[in-house]
């Protein structure tokens, strides 16, 4: 039976975490070490993994897993000037929000821990092919219920959305950022109001931890739809496991469409 803990939860930016002793001393006796890699966290890992002296879950180790590595990052640029804001020159890291990805992320994950665990590598076989199945059915089921997003615009707060939007046809007109990673300014947002009053958008999306005066704020001024979306499991109380995840967006995204 593995033990798992998480280093961050829905309710904090995920870029932005303290090397805290209780995570130190996680990492320190953990096997494996998972992350979402194209350096969403290299403002807090590096330090941490520095401070836990694991040499099993150092990068480079099986124990050691980025599971931005598994699949095609999207918005990968050679600019990595950081007044720029937080861009991502290794791609958008925020990977999560296409199931895709995260049936890809599975394998990969799946063999991994066989190969750290090869006494109980059958049962991570068992276990990934029972999850794949349910998994690509719940795909399925997701693909025909969004169906009526395809064509929408969105405006979201930061750039977590981009691999959703492809996903489901969404198409992203806009960001309450005017530099990733910064928040939203009022010259910024009063920009978007001069361009969205007339209409252009039909949500206005945040994750659980953003914020939520900027796009309320904008919703009263242009009357487009804010809507909260959980980025992570947990980040709507209806989102409890990752079939729930999917399920608490597209809801939300439905609900918010049809007002
Ligand atoms: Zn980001």
């Amino acid at each position: 039976m593995a033990e798992t803990s998480s280093a961050t939860t829905a309710f904090v930016d995920p870029h932005y975490i303290q090397a805290r002793p209780s995570l130190i001393s996680k990492v320190r006796r953990a096997d494996l070490v998972i992350c979402s890699g194209a350096q969403l966290e290299i403002g807090w890992l590096p330090v941490l993994l520095q401070k836990a002296n694991n040499p099993d879950v150092m990068p480079g180790s099986a124990g050691y897993f980025e599971a931005g590595s598994f699949v095609l990052r999207m918005n990968a640029t050679s600019n990595t000037d950081r007044a720029q804001g937080d861009v991502h020159p290794q791609g958008n890291p925020h990977v999560q929000t296409d199931p895709h990805n995260i049936a890809a992320i599975a394998v990969a994950l799946g063999e991994r821990m066989a190969q750290l665990d090869r006494d109980n590598a059958e049962s991570y076989a068992a276990g990934l092919a029972e999850f794949s199945a349910k998994w690509d059915s719940a795909i399925s089921g997701w693909e025909e219920k969004a169906s009526v997003l395809r064509g929408k615009r969105a405006i979201t707060h930061h750039r977590s959305w981009v691999y959703l939007e492809r996903w489901l046809g969404i198409e992203g007109v806009a960001n309450l950022e005017a530099i990733p990673g910064l928040p939203p300014t009022t010259a910024h947002l009063s920009k978007l109001v001069a361009q969205f009053e007339d209409g252009g958008a039909d949500f206005i999306i945040r994750s659980t931890y953003q914020d939520d005066r900027p796009s309320e704020w904008l919703e009263d001024r242009t009357g487009i739809t804010a809507v909260m979306l959980p980025l992570t499991v947990g980040g709507t109380d209806e989102a409890t496991d990752l079939f729930s995840l999917f399920d608490s967006i597209i809801n939300r995204l439905l609900n918010a469409s049809a007002k």
